[in-house]
C-alpha cells in the first residue's frame, strides 16, 4: 500500500468537498478492524476509494472489498485511485445504485459499512442484515447528521433524510439481535454488533 498516494488523495478529496470518512470516524472503525481480521467487507458508498483504501489494511489475507458508487465520475476516479494505492486485488467495485444491487448479491460479509444517501439507509440495513455474518458489525457513518436526528429540529430542508435515519436507529435499538452504539466521531457513527 502507497501511503503517501493516499494522502494525496485524502487532500484532493478534502479540497473538491467531497465527503470521506472523518479522522477520528476512521479511528474507531480501524479498532474494531484490527480485532476482528475481517475477510469480507461491503461499503456502500465509495466516493473516490478513500475508506476503502484504507480498510483494506486491516482485511485478513486474502479479504476482499466489495464497494458501490454511482457517480460516474467518482467511479472513474476511485479506480484510478485504488490503481495508484496498489490495493486493485483488495477492492471490488460495483457501478450503480445501490438500492438495485445490493438486492442482488448472494455473498456473506463480516462488516458493513454504510456511507450514502441517507434517505435509503432503512433498506441499506435491511440488505445489510440480510447478508451480515454471526458476530458481524454494521456501521452506519453520518448516522447523527450535523445533530438533527436527536433534536427537535422538523423543519430542515432535509426532513426525508432525517425521517429515515431516525428510522434506522429505532430499528436497530429495537432488534433483538443487535447491540447498538452512537458516538459523536465525525457526523455520528452507528455500531451495531450482531449478537
Ligand atoms: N465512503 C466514502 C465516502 C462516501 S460519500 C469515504 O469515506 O471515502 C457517499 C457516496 O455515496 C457518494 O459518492 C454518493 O455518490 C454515493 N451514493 C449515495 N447514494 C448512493 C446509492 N444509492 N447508490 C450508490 N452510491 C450512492
Ligand atoms: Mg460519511
Amino acid at each position: 500500500m502507497n501511503k503517501k498516494e493516499l494522502e494525496k488523495i485524502k487532500q484532493k478529496a478534502l479540497e473538491e468537498h467531497i465527503p470521506i470518512i472523518m479522522d477520528d470516524t476512521l479511528e474507531v472503525i480501524e479498532k474494531y478492524l484490527i480485532q476482528m481480521k475481517p475477510k469480507r467487507i461491503l461499503e456502500i458508498g465509495t466516493a473516490v476509494g478513500y475508506s476503502a483504501i484504507c480498510f483494506t489494511q486491516f482485511l485478513e489475507k486474502d479479504g476482499k472489498i466489495d464497494t458501490i458508487e454511482r457517480e460516474k465520475e467518482r467511479i472513474q476516479e476511485a479506480k484510478e485511485n485504488i490503481k495508484k494505492v496498489g490495493v486493485e486485488n483488495k477492492i471490488n467495485l460495483y457501478e450503480g445504485d445501490a438500492v438495485e444491487i445490493l438486492p442482488t448479491l448472494k455473498e456473506f460479509y463480516d462488516v458493513v459499512f454504510i456511507d450514502a444517501a441517507k434517505g435509503k439507509y432503512p433498506f441499506f440495513l435491511k440488505e445489510a442484515l440480510r447478508m451480515i455474518k454471526p458476530n458481524g458489525i454494521i456501521f452506519a457513518d453520518n448516522i447523527l447528521y450535523k445533530g438533527y436526528v436527536l433534536s427537535d429540529y422538523n423543519k430542515h430542508k432535509q426532513r426525508t433524510a432525517v425521517r429515515n435515519l431516525r428510522e434506522y436507529l429505532k430499528e436497530v435499538h429495537e432488534n433483538p439481535n443487535l447491540e447498538t452504539k452512537i458516538l459523536e466521531v465525525g457526523d455520528g457513527l452507528a455500531i451495531s454488533k450482531i449478537q
